[in-house]
């Protein structure tokens, strides 16, 4: 049982977890603490429909309304059904080229 710490969203977790199975970590979207956090514009931008100046409460009802997934997430979730990738030298990146589990920063070991 390892924990290991997402480079991205910095969530720890253990994988196995107590009952043995595996844990697959996707990183949540941000939260109203984190978007309180950023600029006002950047937020402003994220959220068109929020008034001008915006309030905490406006933001909570906004970001509840609608996530915003952070820059870079990461699952390590399967998709059964996506496209196989098929990477041709010189050729222009297609919509296939979506991040795959191996192309994400790997999690950080931070203890047994
Ligand atoms: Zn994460």
């Amino acid at each position: 049982m390892s924990l290991w710490e997402c480079p991205v969203c910095h969530g720890t977790y253990r994988d196995p977890q107590a009952d043995g199975t595996r844990y697959f970590h996707q990183c949540p979207p941000l939260s109203t603490a984190e978007l309180l956090a950023m600029p006002a514009a950047d937020v402003a931008a994220l959220f068109p429909e929020l008034p001008a100046p915006f309030t905490a409460d406006d933001l909570l009802v906004a970001s509840t309304a609608r996530s915003v997934p952070r820059v870079g997430a990461r699952n390590e979730n399967i998709v059964r059904d996506a496209p196989k990738r098929v990477v041709t030298e010189g050729a222009a990146p297609s919509e296939d080229d979506s991040p795959r589990v191996q192309d994400q920063p790997p999690r950080i070991l931070k203890g047994p």
